[in-house]
């Protein structure tokens, strides 16, 4: 074991943490991966009541591949990034076709699966089955970029390519200490290196660590060119009816907030008016319509501003014209859906 990892591996024996529940004996291959899908955006106190719920839902492959995407998107609800939920239920149901429902002790057969990358592939080999195989999550790439002070912004092929080789250097050829190994360099830039506030003086690899040496701790991992980020405008429309239902319709299976339920969403002047005659709804069994103020949802590349338009109906419609995926739904109702940011937020308006 070289330097750092041996600093690391003493110091995680010491202050590392042990108790996560996906860290419990005998190690589970799918917990693991369940709880590395969730920590790729998402920081472990938050993901923490997400994954006891998941995992007490879905126990195992076979019963997150038999589920309906309703069900695993409604237990996703306000985790974000739901690409992440899909390809979860994509990557069970091929672990049930080609891998007997369990997950492949390979990186290449791991990164074929869906939403599993490189670093997610390392750290599930060297957490469940104690294979060695570098990580590079966002955390690790912190600590690497000022330990070695790494140049240029992440992303960039040269820097990916220098982070890389340091965490294959790094990372321990002795199978007993590589899960400790990984699970500290994860802890290190989670709970020490953090972004704002970097503890260097409870730091297990101060001694050596380039950034501290040069005073620019500061500096690195230096930051990605900022780009100022576009905005759309839409609105997005609570049709009501007397029993305080609310219709729903279902997103396009990929892309934005994909496969989940959303009030009907459609250009920002779009004319209610419009919308009823579309849905095929009588304009005469409206008796209010109000506009309500724009609230803005701020995704990695876009600004959304949304300009809420409740109609309320006074009585409730024989039918709705079923193109695409429609629905009423109550938000008292214990449904499960899965809904999207927006929708949760303008349910809770009328709840
Ligand atoms: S000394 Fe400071 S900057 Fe360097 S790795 Fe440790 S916490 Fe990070």
């Amino acid at each position: 074991m070289d330097w750092f990892a041996g600093r690391l591996v003493r110091w995680y024996d010491k202050h590392g943490r042990k108790d996560l529940p996906w860290q419990s004996e005998p190690r589970d291959p799918y917990r693991i991966w369940v709880s590395e899908i969730m920590l790729q955006q998402t920081q472990v106190a938050t993901a923490l009541p997400f994954y006891l719920r998941f995992v007490e839902r879905f126990p195992s492959v076979s019963a997150l591949a038999a589920a309906d995407q309703d069900a695993v998107l409604h237990l996703w609800s306000g985790l974000g990034y739901y690409a992440r939920a899909r390809n979860l239920h994509a990557s069970a149901q091929a672990l049930i076709e080609q891998h007997d429902g369990r997950l492949p002790e390979d990186i290449d057969a791991l990164q074929a699966l869906p939403g599993i990358g490189r670093s997610t592939a390392g750290a599930i080999l060297a957490s469940a089955f104690e294979i060695r195989a570098p990580i590079l999550d966002g955390n690790v790439r912190r600590v690497l970029a000022r330990f070695h002070c790494v140049d240029g912004p992440p992303g960039k092929a040269a820097t990916e390519k220098a982070l890389w080789a340091h965490a294959e250097t790094h990372t321990p050829k002795e199978q007993a200490k590589l899960r400790d190994f990984t699970q500290a360099i994860m802890d290190l830039g989670a709970t020490v290196c953090t972004r704002s506030s970097p503890d260097c003086d409870h730091c297990p690899v101060s001694k050596r660590c380039a950034a501290l040496e040069a005073d620019a701790v500061d500096t690195y991992p230096q930051p990605r060119p900022r780009k100022v980020l576009p905005t759309r405008d839409v609105r997005m429309f609570l049709i009501i009816d007397p029993a305080g239902r609310c219709l729903l319709e279902r997103r396009p299976p990929s892309g934005l907030w994909g496969g989940l339920w959303t009030p009907p969403e459609r250009n920002a002047d779009y004319d209610p008016d419009r919308l009823l005659e579309e849905l095929g709804l009588d304009a005469t069994i409206v008796f209010n319509t109000t506009i309500r103020p724009v609230f803005t949802h701020t995704f990695s590349h876009f600004h959304l501003n949304i300009e809420p338009v409740q109609v309320y109906l006074a009585r409730t419609p024989h039918t709705v014209q079923e193109e695409g995926s429609r629905r009423w739904y109550h938000p008292l109702d214990k449904d499960e859906l899965g809904l999207s940011a927006a929708a949760v937020k303008l349910l809770d308006t009328i709840r």
